[in-house]
């Protein structure tokens, strides 16, 4: 019998692995790992052919994959490869595979889900209603207001997208049946790419100044860490409420914490932190005009089985020796 590959799925906090399992059997020995440092990761990646990745704590280097002798795939389990160096696995002829096709519409109706809550303020009256009682609390409601009026429209929510790919084109469309007016910052989409979006293309400073809500699609990149600092939210209107669903570096945290402390954002909705899992003592678990979700937007059962036959199907090709569906390059 043929000697079979080894693969290692790093770090996936998933129940179970019978799909996974069900695509690789044939041709792979599977272990599951989780990996604490640098250190454990290294040892992993030295014996392996294939990596299935998740929540790995630490960039994956260049240095960990020259340990290796054998490692020919890396998969990462969601969109965003940057734990990995993708540069130094093409200099080592090592393949990266993302999944970007799964949950784009559970991304997308999350987010609208952040914003409508932030709006309707669904988690201060859910707190307020439990601690102070009805009566109270309906004497006390202030500061909700209107999306689009049907009939009297007084005012109309802009709603600034910071990119503009499939996540927040979905949430674009789901937007538009609410009557935001929505508008969109993307450097690397022409015009072309917003007809018959009803969405504006504008700059960033245009969105930062007029936008009512903020929500944050782009990809983590050299260029997006921290594009949204202190600068950024000083231009933002006093009271403008920021929602993050995309990787939470894109956002500096102290200065988006600060501005929560001054109420210059009156509320945020993340999914996403600058360092996952967010700490127990961290500030914005103390915070009751944030409202926070474990990075789990792109989450459904559906979702979840579509990523990981994704991720199987490519670690099994390039092992076979086929092209990978969804390759990644730098
Ligand atoms: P996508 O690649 O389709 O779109 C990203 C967009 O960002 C592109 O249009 C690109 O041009 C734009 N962009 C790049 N640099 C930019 C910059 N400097 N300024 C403005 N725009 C810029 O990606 P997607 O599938 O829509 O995913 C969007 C984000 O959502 C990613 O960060 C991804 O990692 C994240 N995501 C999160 C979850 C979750 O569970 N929270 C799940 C899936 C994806």
């Amino acid at each position: 019998m043929e000697k079979k590959f080894k693969v290692v799925i790093l770090n996936a906090p998933h129940p179970s692995f019978e799909i996974e399992r069900e695509l690789l059997q044939d041709i792979a020995d599977i272990d599951v790992v989780w990996c604490e440092s640098s250190e454990e990761i290294v040892k992993v990646v030295s014996d392996v052919d294939g990596l299935m990745v998740a929540d790995i704590p630490v960039l994956l280097t260049e240095e960990m994959m020259e340990k290796s002798e054998r490692l020919k795939v890396i998969s990462v389990y969601g969109v965003g490869t940057d734990r990995i160096d993708v540069k130094a696995a093409e200099r080592h002829g090592i393949v990266v595979t993302n999944a970007p096709d799964y949950g784009i519409s559970e991304v997308a109706d999350h987010t609208m889900a952040l914003i409508l809550s932030l709006i309707r303020k669904i988690h201060t009256f859910d707190k307020s209603f439990r601690e102070v009682g009805w009566a109270r609390l309906r004497k006390n409601v202030t500061q909700v207001h209107e999306i689009a009026g049907e009939i009297h429209r007084l005012s109309t929510m802009n709603l600034g997208l910071i990119g503009f790919g499939r996540i927040a084109k979905a949430v674009a469309k789901r937007a538009k049946g609410f009557g935001f007016h929505i508008m969109a910052y993307d450097p690397y989409l022409s015009q072309d790419s917003f007809y018959g979006t009803s969405v504006q293309k504008v700059d960033l400073d245009v969105l930062l100044r007029e936008a009512d809500i903020i929500s944050i699609h782009t990809i983590l990149t050299d260029e997006t860490r921290h594009m949204v600092g202190e600068n950024e939210i000083n231009l933002m209107k006093k009271g403008v409420y920021l929602v993050n669903t995309s990787r939470g570096a894109i956002i500096d945290e102290k200065a988006l914490t600060e501005a929560i402390v001054s109420r210059h954002i009156a509320a945020a909705a993340l999914d996403v932190f600058e360092r996952e899992p967010l700490q127990t003592d961290d500030l914005l678990l103390h915070m009751s005009n944030v409202i926070l979700t474990p990075h789990i937007a792109w989450y459904s059962e559906e979702s979840m089985e579509n990523q990981k036959r994704e991720v199987a199907l490519d670690t099994r090709k390039v092992l076979i020796g086929e092209a990978p569906i969804y390759p990644v390059s730098l």
